[in-house]
């Protein structure tokens, strides 16, 4: 057993077996022992490789319609441009690089970073030297401005709280422990549950549905914001509309792994529902369609973007630039999986790439 799931064990000896969403938390944010807290898992050497890590052109395009937004809301200085969860930097160097011409952006804006892990932050400062970044734990510190805020793979490390239907109800599910003292799941005794009463009408017994907790809140509290000042989010994920099946995943030395068998050291993610997304934002915003990130990035004209670069480059550089670009939109690859929303203020034009 490694030290993270030691100390889950003697605590679930002690109080019993915890539901999913406080075993994921431990797992990517214990202060010593978690996945984020305590390793580098992206880049090519990472567990992962993230849409901004495999080529620049992914930030570029994100940051190019940001800009257009902000033009398009009346060019507000100052704002605050906005990342969750923004890993490496990568992202955000990327957004800042694109947008230099544009006029007065860069002088009206202040960046600001949600970022948990303390070695994340220090990744991002070196990534971001210059910028002089302002650090938040969560979103409800933000500034009282406009904000055009990205976040890419964030809500799908958000931890998850996953049901079983019953006839009866729900079953959790939760983590507990077997004859041996190993870490081993295992679900609740059915109950009914108001905050799944919604979904009695489309499923069955045996179906699984998960639940994001902080999902709801933290969108909420950002579309009250951009209600108030104006503003964007772009919201990128793997996932889709409306949960149904179990989608939790563990990733270990860049292969799958069963989720409790490295607590701490393996990657945790579910499918982000962006139905959920939508309608915590819906009292107070525009929420556009949910389309596929392949779809996002050909109307944000990246077949063009591609072929300009791919003009500059030869033998193995072009081929890696080719293998980004197929890997960014193809079907098969992030293209279909990746989905993406818009959140903007109610009479505002939709940002480019999210219109009709
Ligand atoms: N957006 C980046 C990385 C995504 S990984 C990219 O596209 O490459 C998720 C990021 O969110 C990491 O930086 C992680 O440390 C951070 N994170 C995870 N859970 C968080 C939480 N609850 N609050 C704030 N940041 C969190």
């Amino acid at each position: 057993m490694n030290p993270l799931a030691r100390l889950l064990a003697r605590r679930i000896a002690a109080t019993g077996p915890i539901c999913l969403a406080d075993y994921m938390a431990d797992c990517l944010l214990h202060p010593e022992y978690g996945y984020y807290t305590s390793r580098e898992p992206f880049g090519r050497q990472g567990d992962f490789i993230t849409a901004p890590e495999i080529s620049q052109m992914f930030g570029e395009l994100v940051g190019l319609a940001l800009a257009q937004s902000w033009l398009e809301q009346g060019s507000p200085a100052p704002f605050a441009l906005v990342e969750l969860g923004p890993g490496r930097g990568t992202l955000m160097a990327d957004i800042l690089r694109a947008t230099r011409m544009v006029p007065g952006f860069h002088r009206a804006l202040r960046l600001h970073l949600v970022e948990a892990a303390p070695r994340m932050r220090a990744l991002q400062a070196d990534a971001l030297r210059g910028h002089e970044p302002t650090w938040h734990d969560s979103p409800a510190t933000l500034p009282e401005m406009p904000l055009l805020l990205v976040a890419n793979e964030f809500f799908d490390a958000l931890p998850i709280r996953q049901f079983r239907r019953h006839e009866r109800g729900w079953r959790e599910l939760q983590v507990t422990l077997d004859a041996d003292g190993a870490l081993a799941f295992a679900l609740s005794e059915p109950a009914p549950l108001a905050l799944l009463d919604h979904r009695l009408k489309d499923t069955r017994p045996g179906d699984i549905v998960e639940h994001r907790p902080a999902a709801g809140p933290l969108i909420e509290a950002l579309a009250g914001s951009i209600a108030r000042h104006g503003g964007v989010a772009l919201l990128f994920d793997y996932g889709g509309w409306r949960s149904l099946g179990d989608t939790l995943q563990a990733l270990h030395r860049q292969a799958p792994d069963h989720p409790l068998a490295h607590p701490g050291q393996a990657d945790l993610t579910a499918h982000v529902d962006f139905e959920a997304l939508s309608q915590a934002a819906a009292p107070l915003l525009t929420v556009t369609p949910m389309i596929t990130q392949g779809t996002f990035l050909h109307r944000l004209g990246i077949g063009a973007r591609a072929r300009k670069l791919a003009e500059s480059l030869r033998g193995e550089a072009l081929e890696s630039h080719l293998a980004a670009f197929h890997r960014l939109t193809d079907p098969s690859e992030m293209g279909t999986l990746f989905k993406t929303i818009a959140l903007h203020p109610k009479g505002a034009p939709p940002p480019p790439g999210h219109g009709g």
